[in-house]
């Protein structure tokens, strides 16, 4: 069964022990709501690590939307359900009042890459999200951190912090898993409406066609998406549109 530990203090005790003594330690960071997405990064670590670390934390700061984050899907029975059925070793819980010892006055801040793509639309996500890694990556230190690709430009932004701050955790990406129809998973797609599940598709399909992006962005417009942005960099084509009140981001190698 895996063990949930709810505070850093408890957890900086397992680091000490002989759990860790020895042993290649494998770190995968969540918000929950645990999908086959989710469930591929800790295969990934169960294969190349001898335990592997889960942690689930709604990262409030990192919510632009209050309601996005008062809607966000949580469901902590199934997800420690799915972790013993992957035999995960132990799942870090930190309460908020743990990890916010210093109520946010430190950030990790990106002045760069951060405010690109999804940065532009999300005013300081980007750090918040680089500063509760930092935080996680410092707690669990692990010798490898798994991310996923359908977050490249969360991936990316990690991993420059890594190098940036000498950080002995090595940062992995794992490949975006998709439903059959090419809809990436992700928690908040059980937010979609039937109807708006099915227009969702139109999304992948055309972020991989070979239109310009351009193109792309006209023709999710016509079919009643509101877009952020579809732009090409570092060859990859990267998307971000609204369907209803759900944001969904998707990224493919071109
Ligand atoms: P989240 O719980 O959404 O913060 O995601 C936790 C980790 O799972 C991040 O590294 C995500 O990039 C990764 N992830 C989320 N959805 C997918 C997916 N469909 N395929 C692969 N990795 C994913």
């Amino acid at each position: 069964m895996v063990k949930p530990i709810k505070s850093v203090d408890e957890f900086l005790l397992i680091r000490e022990s002989s759990n860790y003594a020895d042993v290649s330690v494998g770190f995968v960071p969540t918000m929950g709501a645990l999908h086959e997405g989710h469930l591929s990064l800790i295969r990934k670590s169960k294969e190349d690590n001898d335990i592997t670390v889960v942690s689930i934390f709604v990262n409030p700061t990192q919510f632009n939307d209050k309601s996005d984050f008062e809607n966000y899907p949580t469901n902590i029975d199934d997800d420690i359900a799915k972790l013993n059925e992957e035999k995960v070793d132990f799942l870090f819980l930190p309460n908020h009042e743990d990890i916010y010892i210093d109520n946010y006055n430190y950030t990790v801040s990106e002045n760069d890459f951060s405010n690109e793509l999804c940065g532009e639309y999300r005013k300081g996500h980007f750090d918040a999200v680089l500063t509760i890694v930092m935080k996680l990556l410092n707690i669990v230190k692990a010798n490898v951190a798994y991310f996923g690709e359908k977050d490249f430009q969360q991936y990316l932004l990690i991993k420059g912090m890594a190098e940036a701050f000498f950080i002995d955790t090595e940062i992995v990406s794992v490949k975006t898993e998709r439903e059959k129809d090419g809809l990436a998973l992700s928690s908040r797609n059980i937010r979609l409406s039937g109807a708006e599940r099915e227009k969702a598709t139109i999304f992948p399909k055309l972020l991989s066609s070979n239109k310009s992006c351009s193109q792309i962005e006209s023709e999710l417009i016509e079919n009643g998406f509101k877009v952020d942005y579809i732009k090409e960099f570092d060859g990859r084509r990267f998307g971000a549109v609204h369907v209803g009140s759900v944001r969904l981001i998707d990224n493919v190698k071109i």
